[in-house]
């Protein structure tokens, strides 16, 4: 069953037909001008912000049902992430569209030269379960502001929080020009059967492939937000206090581990690696109390399938006896305690695939820097982390781990700086957003050139002459002496 923009839900599923017959609409909407004009554009982006403002009680009641997400995470890590998304743009936006004068050439000389941005036209949003409200709303923020018209598809694992996000899309936003579709695979893949002017997917790699392929079609150009193992490498002249803090918030916090930019595995030195297992069980308990399956401060695993494939991830003969802390699991609430493994086989699969959940494995070497050589031969991940106060560790960190963002000494918090792009790299995604890099993404940086007609150099027009010929050769290459000589005759 699908629901589409008219708020009906209908038993016959939403199929390419419908999918053409909404595009064919948007396309009208934005052939006729409306998205582009900075008046709608405002207004849309406060109607997001009237949505995140007005519900917030709803939002948050939305993700409990979704994930049991505590309401400080729903609130922290959707809630102000978006209200602050949309106050940022709605601030910087004039002059965002502002277009800008750029240097001219000798070669075009006399001439002055701007890049316009414009909108794509229409474009379609893909989202994912885990930050379902944020991931599905910050890049329509991105679309509307740069002038799209826009259909969004929230994802159906969290379906409280896509219900909502459909219901109060219809109520605040223009139809005309933004639309949401409900649904899973089967609409999805009506909605890829379309020409699109671009495709935005939050999700995971395999079905990123079946997106660029999609799109390839069209050459419809896409933003892949994607995922990965994030690794964390965590030396041993830290605060080691504050370092498990900030693990166990980056891990077990976010989500219960259920995050794109969540800590994937550590890698620390053998000698130090009992210290961290130890600081990381005191401050466990302390977060979460001696029975964590009972903490109303950790999420729960969002459906029944993830929770079997972690229970898998766990219950591998391959990671037996590798358990440290935790393991325990409730099936009925979908519970798994924060579970620490270490040195799991190399080969096993919890150090083969994104975990996406609360086990952490440690993975132990001998000299640190060899950290950097298991990061970069395994697929790029979309973040890394370093906790250190080495400054020439930093150094070597930032020059050469491959990541799509790297963090040093903390978790996760990067992509809550707009002045920084998000997103990945390789396996981890392709493009970017956030802050003025979303409304980039969304547009098209038109060059323009303007000339008069003074000034009409017949030197490039034939018959060429070999006078022509060094004259054009010595003024393209900056030789004014050059030009000189043979404006003389020498
Ligand atoms: P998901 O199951 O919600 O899927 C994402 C979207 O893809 C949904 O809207 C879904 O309907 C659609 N979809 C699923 N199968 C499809 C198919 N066969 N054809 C067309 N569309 C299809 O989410 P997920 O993939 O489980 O999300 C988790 C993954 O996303 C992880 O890998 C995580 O790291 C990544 N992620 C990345 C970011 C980021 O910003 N880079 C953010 C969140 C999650």
């Amino acid at each position: 069953m699908a629901s589409t923009d008219n708020g009906k839900a209908m038993m016959s599923a939403f199929d390419s037909e419908a999918a053409s017959f909404m595009v064919k609409e948007l396309r009208g909407t934005f052939a006729a001008g409306k998205t582009r004009t900075y008046q709608w554009r405002v207004s849309q982006l406060k109607s997001l912000l009237r949505i995140v403002i007005d519900h917030e009680r709803e939002i948050i009641d939305a993700l409990r049902s979704d994930l049991s997400k505590p309401v400080l995470e729903a609130y922290v890590s959707e809630i102000a992430m978006l209200k602050s998304s949309c106050e940022f743009t709605l601030k910087q936006l004039k002059r965002w569209v502002a277009p800008e004068k750029v240097k001219t050439s000798i070669a075009t000389f006399p001439s002055s030269a701007e890049i316009v941005p414009e909108p794509l036209g229409v474009v379609l949003v893909i989202s994912a379960w885990n930050y379902p409200f944020l991931l599905s709303l910050d890049p329509v923020i991105g679309a509307v502001a740069a002038g799209n018209a826009v259909v969004l598809k929230p994802s159906e694992i969290a379906p409280a929080t896509s219900a909502l996000i459909a219901k109060l899309l219809r109520k605040y936003m223009d139809t005309s020009a933004v639309k949401v579709v409900e649904g899973a695979v089967p609409e999805t893949s009506a909605l890829l059967q379309q020409k699109w002017d671009k495709i935005f997917y939050t999700g995971n790699p395999k079905v990123g492939r079946i997106i660029l392929a999609a799109a390839a079609k069209n050459l419809t150009p896409v933003v892949l937000e994607l995922g990965g193992k994030c690794p964390v490498v965590v030396d041993s002249n830290i605060n080691l206090k504050v370092t498990a803090r900030r693990l166990i918030a980056g891990k077990w916090g976010l989500n219960s581990g259920q995050a794109c930019i969540s800590a994937d595995y550590v890698i620390t030195t053998k000698e130090f690696a009992p210290k961290l297992i130890d600081s990381l069980k005191d401050e466990l308990e302390k977060f979460f109390g001696n029975d964590p399956l009972k903490s109303e401060d950790l999420s729960r695993i969002v459906n029944f399938h993830h929770f079997a494939r972690l229970v898998e991830l766990l219950d591998d003969e391959k990671v037996s006896g590798k358990i440290v802390h935790g393991g325990e699991r409730d099936q009925n609430d979908l519970k798994i305690v924060p579970t620490i493994l270490l040195d799991a086989p190399d080969d096993s699969r919890i150090m083969n695939e994104e975990i996406f959940g609360p086990l952490l494995p440690i993975v132990t070497v001998h000299n640190l820097e060899d950290s950097f050589s298991i990061i970069n031969s395994r697929e790029k991940p979309l973040a890394a982390y370093l906790f250190t106060n080495n400054k020439k560790l930093k150094e070597k960190f930032v020059r050469d781990v491959s990541a799509g963002g790297l963090l040093i000494n903390d978790i996760g918090i990067h992509l809550a700086n707009p002045h920084l792009p998000f997103g990945g790299v390789g396996e981890s995604g392709t493009g970017s957003y956030h802050g003025k890099f979303s409304f980039d993404t969304f547009s098209h940086k038109k060059a323009v050139l303007y000339r008069g007609f003074a000034g009409d150099a017949s030197a490039r027009y034939p018959p060429y002459t070999s006078w022509k010929f060094r004259l054009l050769k010595a003024l393209l290459s900056g030789n004014i002496f050059g030009v000189i000589r043979v404006l003389l005759g020498l």
